[in-house]
């Protein structure tokens, strides 16, 4: 367990579990596990659930082991059960051994279905999957019994021992609880726990042609690694009296379910099921796009694993659904990239201006701070040249009022060299776009300070044009511009936001960053938290991801809340 040096805050599962410990329901140990159905990649609000599970084990002395939900073969894969492995670590949390599978435990289960049937608590249905849906009333009107209902132990033990022996087509059969065909829980009312799946499963191959359900393994996993407290999201609360009728039927190890609200985020979609729609249509460009909200994505962006564990700790647990606004999670990084990233200077949409005073060929190299939040980041030093880069966007011909940076004949201060002042325009004769400005530089102010005490009212960013970097950077906006995109229910298509990815592929940085290496981050002044990006960079080419800008829309949040 990683440290973070914030405090977990308490919480109501918290506060259960202390109980817990002081009553000695289970003596001193407490026993969590993260159970992810390997049938797509983790998201952010999976990250949620790692931290709950791990971060509580690890603050009781406890253990939490990592188990996959793998009952369902038809949509699960390799591919996924290791890309979950690898967001768990990178998250950076460690299962140890305890790596277990619901699939290692099928003969179990098939025990445990057969103990039911031999305590005539569990039978073996012949009714269609249509028949069923129908036999089993409406949330007004209670359900029917089955005609096989009432069949033998004997013909049950049988039909289910041939049921496994793959002697009968799918949906021809399946094994169900025997509860109660009116309880006002539709998940009492006779729920199914093995059906026939002639499928190939990743890990079992062909061993099994019948499969447990969800609802009949998961609590018996569970049972069976000695969980003390079996922790899910809000929609299995209805599931909760299930879980227990099982683990009571069966009179083993009876571990205790607790329910909390899953994480929902703003212009984010959370669903395995959207979530492969966008890769599988093509609305991304795979499970590790910088926009997804899956943890490989969020790695890709530029995210580190301690915001993403910071970020969980603030949204904190409760037992009530909110929505929490993706400011907060831009937030955490933000603040963890303010204390640790280097500052450097690069221009995304390169404007060359020449200092018309400054002796050709001449190169100065001036003094930059790396990061003041820290002293200890040092200094390095950048050339400075009668040849830079501005930002178009720190020019206007004819500025507004409230404008403050280059205008003709205006001066503003280059960050970490001389005022400049503009005193000329060249234009693109045919487009009549500004191609280039002429400039005089004052040479008492290096450094950035006038000695006469003249002020200037802007500083702005500049790179040296013959000592540049020229990089490609992509700027991102949300995958969806709708603050809540689940609102679209299924809807024709997915309106993904078509500005959400802006390749700029000729920027120009300062040249401390020709040995940038990938994975690595920084901060580029005026402009935000860059990432270099693993996948696509090399030694020929870099490319920096925007991770976020130096707004911070938090703090407005924070302050119209208060
Ligand atoms: P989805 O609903 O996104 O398809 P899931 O619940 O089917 O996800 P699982 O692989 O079963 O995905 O999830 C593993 C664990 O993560 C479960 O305990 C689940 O409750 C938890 N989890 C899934 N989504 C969230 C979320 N948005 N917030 C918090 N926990 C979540
Ligand atoms: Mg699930």
């Amino acid at each position: 367990m990683p440290e973070d040096g914030i405090k977990p805050a308490s919480n109501f599962i918290r506060n259960i579990i202390e109980d817990d410990l002081k009553t000695g329901r289970w003596e001193t140990h407490i026993h969590t596990r993260f159970p992810p159905e390997p049938n797509g990649y983790l998201h952010i609000g999976h990250a949620k659930s790692i931290c709950l599970n791990f971060g509580i084990a690890s603050d009781y002395g406890g253990l939490c082991n990592l188990r996959f939900d793998d009952t369902n073969p038809g949509k699960e894969n390799i591919e996924y059960v290791e890309s979950i492995k690898t967001d768990v670590r990178w998250l950076g949390f460690d299962w140890e051994d305890r790596e277990f599978y619901a699939s290692d435990y099928f003969e179990a289960l098939y025990q445990y279905a057969v103990d039911l049937i031999k305590k005539e608590k569990a039978y073996v249905d012949t009714l269609s999957a249509e028949e069923i849906r129908k036999y089993r009333g409406t949330l007004t009107a209670p359900g029917t019994d089955s005609p096989y209902r009432n069949r033998s132990i004997e013909e049950n033990l049988d039909l289910f021992s041939r049921m496994r022996g793959g002697e009968f087509a799918e949906g021809t059969h399946v094994v169900r609880a025997k509860i109660d065909m009116a309880s006002p829980n539709l998940n009492m009312r006779d729920p199914v726990l093995y059906r026939i799946l002639h499928a190939h499963h990743h890990r079992t191959g062909n061993k099994w042609c019948i499969y447990p359900t969800y609802d009949f393994a998961h609590g018996q996993c569970d049972s069976i690694e000695g969980i003390t407290h079996s922790i899910c999201t809000l929609e299995f609360e209805d599931h909760r009296p299930l879980y227990d009728w099982f683990l009571a039927s069966l009179e083993i190890h009876h571990p205790r379910q607790i329910e909390f609200a899953r994480l929902n985020l703003t212009h984010t979609v959370l669903s395995k099921r959207k979530l492969i729609r966008l890769v599988q249509e093509g609305h991304v460009g795979g499970w590790d796009d910088p926009r997804m909200p899956t943890i490989a994505g969020i790695r890709r962006r530029g995210y580190t694993p301690e915001s993403i564990r910071t970020f969980c700790e603030r949204i904190g647990v409760a037992r009530a659904n909110s929505m929490v606004d993706i400011a907060l999670l831009e937030y955490c990084i933000r603040e963890e990239l303010n204390r640790k990233a280097p500052r450097v200077m690069g221009v995304l949409h390169p404007l060359r201006i020449v200092i018309e005073n400054y002796p050709e060929n001449q190169v100065e190299m001036l003094q930059a701070v790396n990061n003041p939040e820290d002293p200890k980041m040092g200094a390095r030093e950048v050339p400075f040249s009668r040849l830079l880069y501005i930002e178009q966007e720190d020019f206007m011909e004819n500025p507004p009022k409230s404008y403050y940076r280059l205008a003709p004949g205006r001066e503003v201060r280059l960050r970490y060299a001389y005022f400049i002042r503009c005193t000329g325009v060249v234009k693109d004769p045919t487009t009549g776009e500004v191609i280039e400005l002429r400039c005089m530089y004052d040479p008492a102010t290096k450094g950035g300070d006038s000695p006469d005490g003249r002020k200037v009212k802007a500083t702005i960013h500049w790179v040296s044009a013959s000592h540049a970097v020229t990089a490609e950077v992509r700027l991102y906006d949300h995958l969806f511009a709708k603050e809540n995109p689940d609102e679209d229910k299924e809807g024709p298509g997915f309106q993904v936001n078509p500005n959400s990815l802006q390749r700029l592929t000729s920027c120009k940085l300062e040249p401390s960053l020709s040995g940038a290496t990938p994975g690595s981050r920084y901060q580029f002044e005026r402009l935000g938290y860059f990432y270099v990006d693993p996948v696509d960079s090399d030694i020929q080419k870099k490319v920096f991801n925007r991770i976020v800008t130096l707004r911070d829309t938090w703090a407005k949040i924070q302050k119209k809340g208060a």
